[in-house]
């Protein structure tokens, strides 16, 4: 069966045709080492994101990006705090690294409560916060995340801001201001590229240092040839990708009502998912029947969502695949 895949959060568009026409011409260069220090990708992601070079690293992935900065900035006496529901990477990187962690319950609206993050009397701790969160969509405002920066002052905080593209407020206009501030990135959804595996991390100069230090003694050619070319050459094409995330956050809205009027839960998202339940039908049903149906969404099997579905946004056809087959499942149609 062709399956809608309406799991990973990717985009359902593709890569412009200058990232396709770089990876090709890459291709060619495959027997030598790419470059370490990923010069000209970081310039031009600096220059685009107004920050200076020695200000960004370059990662595969924010995935690597989140695990540098965990093995750098979290130990025993930097415990991490981070919330209950939230991206499920950062326990088991936690785990595999041996760092202590307190899950932060939401609160009952799934919404973070800035609060439950200051430091208290000074303790260390690494915050980690995914804004947008993952899988409820929910944004923290930037006053919020600042709150949080200044009730931190010693120590680092993580801003996860692998959705931010879709409708989020970006901390990386405090970095200046905030030397424990460490904001990371990816090229994985808004840019049509999580396959190629690019991400970035943007922070104060001394941060972004330790982060490279790791990544030398680890995994220096963290990104290969034909990924930074692609990056480079999605950076020159960034209206395409910014065009689509405004079709998809268009698209996003419009799928919100239509689920509204079939009775759906939905959280309002900022992100290129929404996260949705139904009183009439448990999560797990309405998963397992999409998915007889050649539709895919994301389940979690957790306490407090089961009762949920977290579905990503795709082109406007897949959607409407995906709400007639959810409309047929809940008249009991077949
Ligand atoms: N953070 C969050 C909240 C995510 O959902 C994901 C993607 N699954 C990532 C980080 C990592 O994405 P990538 O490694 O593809 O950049």
């Amino acid at each position: 069966m062709q399956y809608i895949k309406l799991n990973t959060n990717e985009s359902p568009y593709p890569p412009s045709p200058g990232v396709l026409k770089a990876v090709q011409e890459e291709a060619g260069l495959l027997q030598l080492y790419s470059d370490p220090t990923c010069k000209v990708l970081s310039e031009k992601l600096s220059a685009l994101y107004g920050v200076s070079p020695s200000q960004v690293i370059m990662t595969n992935g924010s995935d690597e990006a989140l695990y540098f900065a965990f093995m750098a900035f979290a130990d025993e006496e930097r415990p991490l705090r981070f919330a209950d529901i939230t991206y499920g990477f950062y326990s088991v990187f936690a785990d595999l690294l041996g760092i202590p962690y307190t899950a932060i319950p939401l609160k009952k609206d799934f919404s973070i409560d800035p609060t439950d993050y200051y430091s208290q009397d000074g303790r260390g701790q690494t915050v980690v916060i995914a804004n947008p969160n993952a899988p409820t969509g929910i944004c923290l405002s930037l006053a919020q995340i600042e709150d949080i920066l200044l009730h931190n002052r010693g120590n680092v905080v993580i801003i996860d801001e692998a959705y931010v593209d879709f409708g989020g407020e970006s901390a990386v206009s405090l970095i200046d201001r905030y030397e424990n501030l460490l904001v990371t990135q990816t090229f994985s959804k808004s840019r049509s590229m999580a396959g190629a595996r690019l991400g970035f991390a943007i922070g104060n100069e001394d941060l972004i240092s330790d982060l490279h230090t790791l990544r030398y003694s680890t995994n220096p050619y963290n990104v290969n040839r034909m990924t930074s070319a692609a990056g480079i050459a999605a950076l020159a094409e960034n209206e395409y990708y910014m065009g689509n995330c405004k079709k998809i956050m268009e698209t996003r809205e419009l799928v919100k009502c239509r689920l509204e009027s079939m009775g759906f839960f939905v959280i309002p998202s900022k992100t290129n998912f929404l996260f949705i339940s139904h009183p009439c039908i448990d999560g797990s049903s309405l998963y397992l029947r999409l998915k007889e149906k050649g539709v895919l969404v994301r389940h979690f099997d957790e306490e407090r969502i089961r009762q949920y579905n977290r579905v990503t946004i795709g082109t406007p056809k897949q959607m409407e695949t995906f709400l007639e087959t959810t409309k047929k499942i809940m008249e009991g149609t077949p």
